[in-house]
């Protein structure tokens, strides 16, 4: 939480923090030379130690800001009155009190019912802060899910550390798709490059050099870095010199309202359907209103019922329900290893038609073993498994040069087992293969590395494929360092290496490389080439380093696939989901991965290169991702990513992309879902996608389109049992008003019972239903389908047709058998009293059935397991407990009207519940019986 090295207290942006040390100020930090900058930020370039870097941390604090967008507990809570339904039962609060001030004689059940409507807008705007209180804190807690780590040198050792833990003086090392952790000076720059979006709103990448500048303000200058943006090329070392809330973003940080929260479609889709039902009640209570008076009822009684019955069909809790339910779907995903950042990426998941998965890493296991070698015209075997450098190179002479030049053109680093931990890679896991095997032929990277120190490096990027680093020879000559893809490294040789003499390349010998590494690669290992040259000087431009190699040999690596993607690569062809590979790797090594883990099964799938996409149109693109082929991608940039997914998307379908890389991040903001990895993706990739796999697994995302279906059935599922039921409160009441019956079947005090009380358990319970096993059995759902479509409104009609008859059929049944003229029921009749509480518990204990059957739409409950989702159940229970209670204790008996029902009419009723469960299984049985025959017809 500190601010720039020794306090001061916030400045304004880009004006000075506060002093370097006493006298230097720290605006003076870009126009130091880079020998200065160690002195006056109290640094080294080996780093600093770890006792030091522990006593600046307590004087400093953590490298944390405060947690974001916390709102005033007060004002959240009065925003929940300022809806539209809260405004409309406050007025309706409001009138009904006024009726019950107005009304002679007074009656007691109006003020009951200003109170009751009261109660509901107390009662849901509690219900709407606790919910979004608790999205806010999942948001929170998946946010802290997500690892944000650093590199830094201490000791003189490189590190990985939890970004927190940085401290003004640190060296931190940086690379490309790294997020910058801290304010800082850069020391050293190669082709670096930033994005200040997130500080400036300058979305192009900027040049960044480690040499001095003229004063000017902090933000414009050259060679430093701020926390919040990212390093979208190159690499650099640089020196922190403000952490936490002292960096330019954490004042900036301060000034940020909360984000604004957005509204999904299918949000929005609900809350539009809920104001349309809001619309209805109101036609219906003036329709009421309309009705009853001039057939005598009085004036005052019939406003305030009609008022009631309104603010009864208002569904209040919907939207909240509806967020719980998609809240729950994204813990769910988070315990599965996919943390979604976005409320809207769960929606969208469960149409899911394309996954474009890159390879490596997603689909394989990214630890790479060096198994085979071709140098010198031959081909080498080596031994061992994993990054421990035990094993054997049969002829080490031939290859040692090869694997030393490779680890030569290495960042990454082994780290010896300490404690648990076995031997493990610090960086590129590619890079860690290639210094394992360097290892086996006894080359010591770290004595190498001595005797050529590395002057200058041009870093790997995935369209030029290649990466190099210059180095001053024993001799004091230099000499330039390449590794990367093999025809693109092929592409700038001109010689290679044979028996220890430069041969010029012919036409033979480059097609026996390209057959080396054709054979390589058709074994599914991971190819790279090698190769090296004499430089004139210790600063060779890019195209000076890397052209007129001699080529020193090719490495062969293998990456087991991850045993767990073959079923989920099963599981997506099930689900009529399209898996195409895009990866920068060889065409064959490509085509031998998507084998083994079942991609590919034809015996002829389409592989595609890059340089054949550049050659398509978009008419020809278009052709080519027509169909459900089976399509690699190989040897592609991310421009090729972007193309493809766009490509898709205007072909309607809704696009999953994977990546990692700091140039992957158009094509993952651009997709329906982007996915980046938690593990091993760049700080960038994960900014930018909207979910992130913790363990990197392809399988994960199978798992998250599995729940992101479930989620959606279970949204349609509790909307169809909430507005069924309106249906049965609104049709009793209409039959009552048009067959001139003086009193209403069921009162909205009853009404408000039923949505408020016995209904949000169970709808809350449909919506955390478990995934149903055949939710990965059918094809994704059609990107524009509604949620409210003809079928769905044709079960809420077929439901709540069946509620409203059955209530219907036990009010006139009671009235008719009590043998009372009609005229003669008053509100205190025992059988009046009778008929309204077997209304409101047959509408209760329907609903009990109604959840029960709501839980499949083709399937049988009893197939699905009656009694499998135990919540259901219980919240059940609690609604006909609560019933219960409505009718047998005196003082519910005051409030709501009520009498005792005996256990025959809990029969009938429940008798009744039973009549729609089965009639619910035939219309299912009648569904499949179609859908059965259909096939057979189209077979
Ligand atoms: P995958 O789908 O396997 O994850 P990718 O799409 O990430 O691959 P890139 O990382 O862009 O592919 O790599 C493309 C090619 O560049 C690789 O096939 C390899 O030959 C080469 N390459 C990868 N890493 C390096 C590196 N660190 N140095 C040099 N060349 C590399």
């Amino acid at each position: 939480m500190t601010s720039v090295l020794h306090g001061g207290g916030p400045a304004p942006c880009g004006a000075v923090p506060g002093p370097v040390e006493p006298g230097a100020p720290a605006s003076a930090v870009p126009s130091l030379p880079v020998s200065g900058v160690f002195v006056a930020l109290e640094g080294s370039p080996r780093g600093l130690g770890a006792a030091e870097a522990a006593g600046r941390r307590i004087s400093h604090g953590t490298n944390d800001l405060p947690a974001f967008g916390r709102r005033r507990i007060w004002p959240r809570l009065a925003a929940q009155f300022a809806d539209l339904f809260a405004v409309m039962l406050l007025a309706a609060s409001a009138i009904t009190f006024l009726s019950y001030g107005l009304e002679q004689p007074r009656d007691p059940a109006t003020l009951q019912l200003a109170f009751a409507i009261l109660a509901v807008v107390l009662l849901n705007a509690g219900i709407g802060f606790a919910q979004e209180y608790s999205a806010e804190r999942t948001a929170q807690s998946l946010q802290a899910m997500v690892p944000r780590t650093c590199r830094v040198l201490r000791d003189g050792e490189r590190q990985e550390l939890p970004a927190r833990d940085l401290v003004p003086g640190d060296l931190v090392v940086l690379e490309a798709g790294d997020a910058v952790p801290a304010d800082c000076r850069l020391v050293e720059a190669q082709e670096a490059a930033v994005n200040n979006a997130a500080l400036t709103g300058e979305s192009d990448a900027v040049a960044r050099v480690a040499d001095a500048v003229p004063p000017g303000p902090l933000l414009e200058a050259r060679n430093c870095v701020f926390m919040g943006t990212d390093l979208v090329a190159g690499t650099a070392k640089a020196v922190v010199f403000a952490t936490g809330a002292g960096t330019e973003f954490g004042r900036l940080f301060r000034l940020t309202a909360a984000a604004p929260r957005q509204q999904t479609p299918l949000q929005r889709q609900v809350a539009a359907m809920a104001r349309r039902v809001a619309g209805v009640a109101l036609a219906t209570g003036a329709v009421l209103f309309a009705v009853r008076v001039p057939s005598g009822q009085p004036f005052v009684d019939t406003f305030v019922f009609a008022l009631g019955v309104m603010v009864a069909l208002v569904p209040e809790g919907l939207p909240a329900t509806l967020s719980v339910s998609l809240a729950i779907g994204v813990r769910r995903m988070a315990r599965r290893h996919a943390l979604v950042k976005q409320l809207l990426a769960v929606e969208a998941l469960g149409s899911t038609s394309v996954v474009c998965t890159d390879k490596t890493g997603t689909l394989t296991q990214a630890e790479m073993t060096v198994v085979r070698l071709w140098a010198d015209g031959a081909y080498h075997p080596l031994t061992g498994v994993g990054y421990a450098p035990v094993g054997e190179v049969a002829d080490a002479g031939p290859v040692r040069e090869l694997l030393r030049a490779a680890a030569l053109c290495c960042d990454a680093r082994l780290v010896p087992p300490s404690g648990p931990l076995g031997w493990r890679v610090l960086g590129d896991t590619t890079e860690g293969a290639l210094l394992v095997a360097a290892a086996k032929a006894g080359v010591d990277t770290a004595v190498e590395e001595a005797r050529s120190p590395r002057v200058a490096e041009h870093p790997f990027d995935s369209v030029r494929k290649l990466m190099s680093t210059v180095r001053r020879e024993p001799d004091d000559t230099y000499a330039a360092y390449v590794k990367g893809a093999p025809l693109e490294l092929l592409a700038r040789c001109v010689a290679v290496d044979r028996n220890g003499t430069r041969t010029p390349l012919t036409d033979a010998s480059r097609a026996e490389v390209v057959a080396a590494a054709d054979e390589l690669a058709g074994q599914g290992l991971r190819v790279l080439a090698v190769a090296t040259r004499r430089v004139s000087g210790p600063r060779p431009a890019l195209d000076d380093a890397e052209s007129e190699l001699t080529l020193r040999g090719l490495t062969g690596m293998y990456d087991p696939p991850r045993p767990e993607v073959r079923d989920a690569v099963d599981a997506c062809r099930r689900a009529g989901i399209r898996i195409v590979m895009v990866t920068g790797d060889h065409p064959l090594t490509a085509e031998a991965v998507a084998r083994r883990v079942g991609i590919v099964r034809a015996p002829d799938p389409t592989v595609v290169t890059g340089a054949a996409l550049d050659a398509l149109d978009d008419a020809g693109l278009d052709a080519l991702l027509d169909g459900a082929g089976e399509l690699l991608l190989c040897r592609v940039s991310p421009e090729h990513k972007m193309r493809v997914v766009t490509a898709f998307q205007q072909r309607g379908e809704v696009v999953a992309v994977t990546g990692d890389g700091a140039n992957d991040a158009p094509a993952l903001k651009h997709a329906d879902i982007g996915v980046a990895m938690g593990a091993s993706g760049t700080d960038v990739a994960r900014e930018a996608a909207v979910m992130v796999l913790l363990d990197d697994s392809f399988a994960s995302i199978t798992t998250a389109v599995g729940l992101g279906r479930s989620v959606y059935r279970n949204i349609r599922k509790f909307l169809i049992y909430l507005f069924s039921h309106n249906i049965a409160e609104l049709v009793p009441i209409l039959a009552a008003t048009f067959t001139r019956f003086p009193l209403v079947p069921i009162t909205a005090v009853q009404i408000l019972a039923i949505d408020l009380g016995s209904d949000v358990l169970p709808a809350l319970a449909l919506g955390a239903e478990p995934m149903e096993k055949d939710v990965m059995d059918r094809p994704p759902r059609p990107r524009h389908e509604r949620l409210f479509s003809a079928g769905v409104m044709g079960r809420i009609c077929f439901l709540g047709g069946i509620q409203a008859l059955g209530v219907c059929a036990v009010f006139f049944w009671h009235i008719h058998a009590s043998g009372i003229p009609a005229t003669d029921f008053t509100k205190d009749t025992p059988a009046y009293r009778e008929a309204i509480t077997m209304v409101q518990a047959g509408i209760v204990v329907s609903q009990f059935f109604n959840a029960l059957a709501v839980r499949t739409d083709r399937q049988s409950v009893f197939r699905a397991g009656l009694l499998s989702n135990p919540w259901l159940i219980g919240a059940g229970c609690v609604g006909i407990g609560l019933m219960a209670a409505i009718s047998y204790a005196p003082p519910l008996q005051a409030v709501f009207d009520t009498a005792p029902l005996n256990a025959t009419d809990w029969a009938v009723l429940a008798g009744f519940g039973a009549l729609l469960l089965a009639a619910e299984e035939v219309r299912k049985w009648m569904v499949r019986l179609r859908r059965t025959s259909s096939k057979g017809e189209g077979r």
